[in-house]
């Protein structure tokens, strides 16, 4: 049997070439005539006009499949056959964890003591029967872990937990994505874990489902979302809310939340209803909600693409008239953060967790800014062919039997980050480089 036929997760037999999958597809909203012409065009392996450079991987086309015939693995398949033959971009070494100048191992330098701490421990893990998955998003972000409300529960996962392959399936890097789920398979059996809770709802679906029911890899824990695990603890009285938060906001609804079943979006919603916001939608919200960005980059591997869609995102929270835009994913939450920044958005985004410290009477750390003029150091001190497109491929090395700890390994040795770091401090720099990225982004 060829890779491909082992990957093959799309349901042929049940699709009767309808189209509505693109013509509900909240970026494209194709015609049906085009629909139907576009969804032959990726069962046949032809090129496509819209879908394989458009699409954001957001998961809502499997939602509105009427046949249940899942046609967002029949993109991922299609770009799964372009990774295979041509590589991906350049830009994408910065996420893979085992690339030797990785946006993990350049960004660790930079943290401040009480987050290099926290991921150390992350990397190297008591053994313990309940464990958090901070793994590769939250590990960008750790300080938003950091809390009374989670003392004393175990940590496990960094970068190189590979986002329990959540990040790589959306690429359809279908190969990537067997060997993260065999590694996260064989670190959480050493730490023995029977419940494991991911903080990234994108490792709670590969966990829960993708990885069992696609790739065979099956789990002996019990698996459970944060964002319900949370809401439990509340609900018995273990998480004291003492203050109600005065806030109107509205809440990013991630892809995978999509992916999570339909109930996770109420369980974000009441854990903010716990907290006495007040949430008001956006036009996009739950099934059809607009990917925060990072998604838009899977068609053409672009930074420019990323940000882009990001302030199409920003624009639609910004029209809810909130004071703040939620979000409840990490993902989500730096590349809206880098966005932001480079945007000169000014509407403030707090992660779900952060907004029940606020209503438990903590003050979150909320080091969104910093860590947003980190990684925008750490990319643009990288070579120009990391932040444009570029012909040459990028293959992901194959992982070591071994697992090692990378921890050690946390140095950002670029002359040119060395350089750019301290003059990212000063705000007119960051004026400057937020205002050039707006020209380019006009002239696009
Ligand atoms: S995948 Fe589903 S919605 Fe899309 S064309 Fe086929 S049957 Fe219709
Ligand atoms: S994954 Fe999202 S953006 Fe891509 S085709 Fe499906 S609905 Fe459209």
């Amino acid at each position: 049997m060829s890779r491909q036929e082992t990957y093959s997760f799309f349901k042929r037999d049940y699709c009767t070439e309808c189209g509505d999958c693109l013509v509900k597809c909240p970026v494209m909203q194709l015609s049906p005539p085009e629909a139907k012409r576009e969804i032959r065009r990726l069962i046949n392996s032809e090129k496509t006009k819209h879908v394989l450079t458009k699409c954001t991987t957001c998961f809502s086309c499997n939602i509105y499949c009427p046949q249940k015939a899942d046609p967002y693995e029949l993109i991922l398949m299609r770009w799964f056959e372009r990774y295979r033959k041509n590589g991906l971009g350049q830009t994408m070494k910065l996420l893979s964890p085992n690339h030797p100048r990785n946006l993990w191992s350049a960004l660790w330098k930079k943290f401040p003591e009480d987050e290099k701490k926290r991921i150390q421990s992350w990397a190297n893990p008591q053994k313990s029967d309940l464990v958090i998955i901070g793994g590769g998003m939250t590990s960008f972000v750790p300080y938003i872990t950091q809390s009374k409300i989670l003392e004393n529960v175990t940590f496990v996962g960094t970068g190189d937990f590979w986002t329990s392959g959540g990040l790589y399936y959306q690429l359809g890097l279908f190969d990537v994505v067997e060997q993260a789920g065999r590694r996260v398979e064989k670190q959480l059996g050493k730490v023995g874990a029977k419940r494991v809770i991911p903080f990234y709802v994108g490792e709670y679906v590969m966990l829960k489902k993708i990885l069992p029911q696609k790739f065979g890899i099956r789990f002996n824990f019990q698996v459970q979302p944060f964002e319900e695990w949370l809401l439990e603890r509340i609900k018995r009285g273990e998480v004291k809310l003492k203050s109600k938060v005065k806030m109107k906001v509205t809440l990013h609804d991630s892809c995978w939340s999509k992916a999570a079943g339909e109930e996770f979006f109420e369980t974000v919603r009441n854990l903010l209803s716990a907290t006495g916001v007040e949430l008001v939608e956006m036009k996009h919200h739950k099934e059809n909600s607009l990917c925060c960005g990072f998604g838009a980059g899977a068609g053409r591997y672009s930074m420019l693409d990323i940000i882009s869609y990001a302030g199409k995102r920003f624009k639609e929270a910004e029209e809810t008239g909130a004071d703040a835009l939620v979000v409840h994913c990490a993902g989500c939450l730096w590349i809206m953060s880098v966005a932001k920044e480079l945007l000169g958005v000014k509407m403030p985004i707090y992660h779900v967790f952060e907004v029940v410290q606020l209503a438990a009477g903590e003050q979150p750390l909320h080091r969104h800014s910093e860590r947003a003029w980190d990684i925008i150091g750490t990319v643009l001190a990288h070579p120009i062919a990391n932040i444009v497109r570029t012909g040459k491929g990028y293959w992901i090395a194959p992982f070591p039997p071994e697992i090692e700890d990378r921890t050690e390994q946390l140095e950002d040795k670029t002359m040119l980050s060395k350089l750019i770091t301290p003059l990212l401090k000063r705000n007119s720099v960051k004026k400057l480089i937020s205002k050039t990225f707006r020209i380019i982004l006009s002239l696009r």
